[in-house]
């Protein structure tokens, strides 16, 4: 494998390995260190203590060499003393007899005893010697390593163990010539003296070794004093070394971990607060129904977000060329923005949120530092919806304290989420308006009006019910053409509009035909009304200098069917009538007028009058056409509007 690789595949195995276990891994190394360096400590000082107490048991023998000396010495004598107590016997007279031979008198078990005490002296002096010199299991001496002034004291030509050597040899003499013998005494005694001499000699080099012994004990402990200090000054920088290369970077690393673990925390807690936010304020606008209810909840979503800060919403209205304030903080109002054009408005033309800090800024809106009260702090949003700014969010604060981070961040989400659901309502009511209306007329289309006239009759409303057709105007396109016929069925829709009352329910019901609902309305009412209408269209024709159209009605009231579909058919033979009675006229259905006592003008309207069957057909005959009848013999003018 390539190094780099090698490398980066070592790298991200570490990275794998958890934070808490590298812990452990260190934790034990940093353990197996200090136990090692105890280990060499306890290791040393035991060594240390051995060797002072196998020093010690090498002095004691020393020291008990010199006192064993004395003692061969005094056993010796003492032998010898006893071995040489002899005595003349008296003469006669009471005097020594020098004439006869000298008799011993001393005691010779003392003696045997004495040679053997001697005997065992010595020989514990030369074991104790060799066991110093070579180690002796026995006296629990090890074979030691000689210094070089121990070596000197102990063999140097006519040195302690030469010495030692003689003493014992002078001793083991004595024990040979114990005998209470005349001839020995003066070798016994001899060798007595020798003892004496040599003792005084290797007494003064065994204080020697004794010494020497001392200085090594010594400078044991103190070796170890050193060592000691050694492995304690190692220990630390054993430890300092441990924290440094093992923990260190293992501290580092954990702090900058927490952090990010406090990062990540404190991210997240943002995230879910301003996810709360954005779902309880999506839940509030989610019931809106109307901009109105929207704007209500933009005024709680403010209280909430900047309740100290002076805040409005803007809304560019139907022209698209003014602002208009839609909406302002509840409790402190509106700062008042003069700017009164989108384009105007620094938000809306970058389509961004602009934050100024105070309003002395160099680049700050050249519309804030108009606001009152002096120099302040601004924020900015615009409200979008599908791309297009639809409005601004304007706050003012204190100078240089604009809102915080999150409250921006609030902002923006109010503004986005406003724009939205306001956007939407738009979009909604302008598909319902379109679905529910006729697109050339603007008026209801048939569906809407079939949709009202049920509920009119859900609550049992009395209303009557009228249906117009333009006259001949097959004629009319066909003279002017088509757009021409558009514009009359324009205006026709809007003398209805302009001359009905606000409750009346004027619908465009196909083609050229138009229908009425004139609820809580007679039928003798409902035909002064159509009556209006014919004479206003008449004079709007003239004033708008349109080409000359005139339209036929049919009346009748919801007593006419059960159903819409049978009222619309029995004014649909109203309409018949009036086309047959000449056109540009209103037949009333006849049951409809008798029931409302209008017999007498029977001949205004179809039916059968008063006295007339139950059937609603109608008749021509029986029927009578109602004003200004018109017949197309002038030639229309067309006066095109736009
Ligand atoms: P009458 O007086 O008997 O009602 O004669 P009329 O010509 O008005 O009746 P007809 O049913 O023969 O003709 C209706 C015409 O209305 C035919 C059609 O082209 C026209 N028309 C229907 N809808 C529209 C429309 O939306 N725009 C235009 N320009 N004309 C329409
Ligand atoms: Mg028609
Ligand atoms: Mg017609």
């Amino acid at each position: 494998m390539p190094l780099s690789r090698r490398i980066a595949s070592d790298a991200s195995n570490r990275r794998r390995v958890p934070l808490s276990r590298r812990f452990t891994y260190r934790y034990l190394v940093a353990l197996a260190i200090v136990g090692l360096t105890a280990f060499i400590s306890f290791a040393s000082a035991s060594r240390s203590l051995e060797r002072i107490d196998e020093k010690s048991r090498q002095l004691e023998k020393a020291a008990g060499q010199a006192a064993r000396l004395y003692r061969i010495t005094g056993l010796a004598e003492d032998l010898n003393t006893e071995a040489s107590s002899f005595k003349i016997p008296e003469g006669a007279d009471g005097n020594p007899d020098k004439t006869k031979p000298a008799e011993f008198v001393g005691d010779r078990n003392r003696i045997e005893e004495l040679a053997s005490q001697l005997k065992q002296e010595v020989n514990l002096l030369r074991q104790t010697e060799a066991g110093l010199l070579n180690g002796d299991s026995a006296l629990k001496l090890q074979a030691p390593d000689m210094t070089s002034r121990l070596l000197e004291v102990y063999y140097e030509p006519g040195q302690l163990n030469q010495k030692l050597t003689n003493f014992a040899n002078a001793a083991d003499q004595v024990v040979a010539l114990k005998a209470p013998d005349g001839s020995k005494t003066s070798s016994r005694l001899a060798q007595v003296q020798l003892l004496q001499q040599t003792q005084n000699e290797a007494v003064r080099d065994i204080e020697k070794t004794v010494g020497i012994y001392r200085d090594e004990i010594s400078s044991i402990v103190s070796a170890q004093g050193d060592a000691d200090a050694l492995l304690l000054l190692g220990g630390l920088a054993m430890a300092v070394t441990v924290a440094l290369v093992l923990f260190r970077p293992m501290a580092h690393k954990i702090r900058s971990e927490t952090t990010q673990l406090e990062e990540a925390e404190k991210i997240h807690r943002e995230n879910n607060e301003r996810q709360s936010f954005r779902t309880s304020l999506s839940q509030a606008l989610e019931v809106t129904d109307s901009e109105d209810e929207v704007l209500a909840a933009v005024g709680r979503a403010v209280l909430e977000i900047i309740p100290e800060n002076k805040a409005e919403l803007l809304l560019i209205d139907s022209t698209q060329a003014h602002l208009r304030k839609a909406q302002v903080n509840p409790t402190l109002g509106g700062p008042g923005c003069p700017v009164d054009s989108p384009t105007g408005c620094a938000a809306i033309r970058r389509g961004q949120t602009q934050v100024f800090e105070s309003s002395r800024m160099l680049n700050v809106c050249p519309k804030l530092p108009e606001h009152e009260g002096g120099a302040c702090s601004a924020v900015c949003v615009p409200v979008m919806f599908s791309g297009q700014s639809i409005g601004v969010l304007h706050s003012v604060g204190k100078d240089n304290q604009p809102p915080d981070h999150t409250q921006i961040e609030r902002l923006t989400v109010l503004a986005s989420e406003t724009g939205n659901r306001t956007g939407t309502l738009r979009v909604t009511q302008m598909t319902e308006l379109q679905a529910s209306t006729d697109g050339l007329t603007g008026l209801l289309n048939r569906r809407s009006l079939e949709s009202k006239a049920r509920s009119l009759m859900l609550d049992e409303n009395a209303f009557s019910v009228a249906i117009a057709d333009l006259d001949h105007f097959k004629d009319l396109n066909d003279t002017y053409g088509h757009e021409a016929g558009d514009r009359a069925l324009r205006l026709f829709a809007k003398v209805m509009k302009d001359n009905l009352r606000p409750g009346d329910i004027p619908a465009r019901y196909g083609g050229e035909e138009f229908v009425v609902l004139l609820p809580d309305t007679n039928i003798h009412e409902a035909l002064a009304a159509l009556e209006r209408l014919q004479s206003a269209l008449a004079i709007e024709i003239e004033q708008v200098q349109s080409m000359p159209f005139t339209a036929s009605w049919g009346l009748t009231d919801h007593s006419a069917g059960s159903t819409f579909d049978e009222m619309i058919a029995v004014a649909d033979a109203a309409l018949y009538s009036a086309k047959r009675a000449g056109r540009n006229c209103i037949m009333v259905d006849g049951e409809a007028a008798a029931a409302h006592g209008e017999a007498s003008e029977a001949t205004r309207w179809s039916g059968e009058g008063p006295e007339g069957d139950s059937h609603r057909s109608p008749d021509p005959d029986i029927s009578g056409a109602f004003a200004n009848q018109h017949q197309m013999e002038q030639p229309l003018n067309e006066t095109p509007k736009p």
